[in-house]
């Protein structure tokens, strides 16, 4: 869908966080998400799904018992 449009879009700066960057293009919409060497492109809609998707991920993992706790190491302590 956007492979068309991206020779012309004209992208802006929306947030830069740490691990990534989104881009938002005003001329269609287009949402590019990067992280690393990889960027996702995605419209509006998709991006709040994905947002809501990323954040019951993070909220499995704080559950006692997802046992990630156990795997990540111990801050502080080195
Ligand atoms: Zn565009």
């Amino acid at each position: 869908m956007f492979d068309e449009i991206a020779k012309t879009c004209r992208p802006r700066s929306l947030v830069r966080g740490r691990v990534a960057r989104i881009d938002l293009c005003s001329d269609c919409g287009c949402v590019s998400v990067h992280v690393g060497p990889t960027t996702l492109r995605m419209d509006e809609h998709t991006l709040r799904s994905l947002w809501l998707t990323l954040r019951e991920a993070a909220e499995a993992l704080d559950e006692p018992g997802s046992g990630v706790r156990a795997a990540l190491p111990i801050r502080g302590n080195a």
